[in-house]
């Protein structure tokens, strides 16, 4: 079973429906609540254990309902909770989405205890991360934790997934130590000043990105696939599967976590892709984020369908 160190975040999605998203001032009477575990790092987790790795999440949490209710959810999906801390100053993470009768929606992530995950509680995880096949990562945490989980990593020899998401400013140079970057088109745009739209533009971009320094660029293109590029005058899309898409939210996180499984498990980077392609296909089908994460036989019996 491969090892995947997964640093990040963890908020509890609170989401309602509301015939239209309230105006400033406004109070708006909505329609039925959902509540479910979610955050970029805990949404990744939760698709790489489903996929079938062992797993250790490190984040933060606080001392409350929605911790506790944390550490219950990583526990059924048998992700490692070793590295999960407990902040009692602190708030647990939550996202407050909106989401209109058009499919609209309006979101503000309170970060809480996960965005501040300090170089020492990273290192207290050094151990694990030396151990591991892979460590992914997102930037949905503090500066601090993802430039301390890079160099750990790399001190280690282990190789580092980077899912530049969502785009906040962060020190460049961490790029020559990343071995897979897997930016969406906002995120390339951010990376780059390259609007990415198609497979052309996703190559120009790429190229930029491979100049910054990780050598191998897989760019998400939402219901077309993944671009990859490793270099070189081309680089080459690794097309995604058709479904009835209902909820793309958390689709990102399904293909990083997919890729973590794959990649760590011994696949090549096509192959891989191709894993996570299917694992994200899945995650649309369904609503909501960690919650409609596929398991292994599921994304299997996709994958030999598609072979068919
Ligand atoms: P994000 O969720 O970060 O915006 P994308 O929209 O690029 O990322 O989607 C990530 C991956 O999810 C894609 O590369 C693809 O594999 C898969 N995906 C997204 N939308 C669909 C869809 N409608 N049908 C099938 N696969 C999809």
């Amino acid at each position: 079973m491969s090892k995947v160190v997964v640093v990040g975040s963890y908020v509890v999605d609170l989401m309602s429906r509301t015939p239209h998203l309230p105006k400033p001032g406004e109070t708006v009477l909505g329609g039925p609540f959902q509540m479910g575990p979610g955050g970029k790092g805990g949404n990744q987790a939760t698709a790489a254990a489903r996929s079938g790795s062992d797993v250790t999440f490190l984040t933060k949490l606080g001392d409350d309902v929605f911790g506790r209710e944390a550490l219950k959810h990583f526990t059924n999906e048998n992700v490692n909770i070793d590295y999960i801390k407990v902040d009692p100053d602190q708030a647990t993470g939550a996202a407050l989405i909106e989401v209109d009768d058009k499919g609209e929606n309006s979101i503000v992530v309170a970060l809480g205890a996960c965005g501040t995950i300090t170089e020492a509680e990273v290192i207290e995880a050094e151990d694990k991360i030396k151990e591991a096949d892979i460590v992914l990562i997102q930037l949905e945490t503090s500066i601090e934790a993802i430039v301390t989980t890079v160099k750990v990593a790399k001190n280690h020899g282990v190789p580092v997934i980077l899912n530049p998401a969502p785009y906040q400013e962060f020190p460049r140079e961490i790029l020559l130590d990343v071995a897979y970057i897997t930016p969406n088109e906002t995120e390339a745009f951010e990376l780059t000043g390259i609007e990415v739209t198609d497979e052309r533009t996703a190559l120009t971009a790429a190229k930029v990105i491979y100049e910054q320094g990780v050598h191998t660029v897989i760019i998400t293109l939402g219901s077309k696939g993944a671009y990859l590029y490793t270099g070189g005058d081309s680089g080459e899309l690794i097309p995604s599967f058709t479904v009835e898409a209902v909820d793309t939210t958390g689709a990102g996180d399904a293909f990083n976590g997919g890729f973590a499984h794959a990649i760590s498990n011994g696949s090549s980077v096509k192959d891989a892709m191709k894993f996570a392609n299917a694992v994200a296909a899945l995650s649309v089908t369904k609503i909501g984020t960690a919650p409609a994460m596929p398991y292994k036989h599921e994304v299997e019996a996709l994958l030999a369908k598609a072979v068919k």
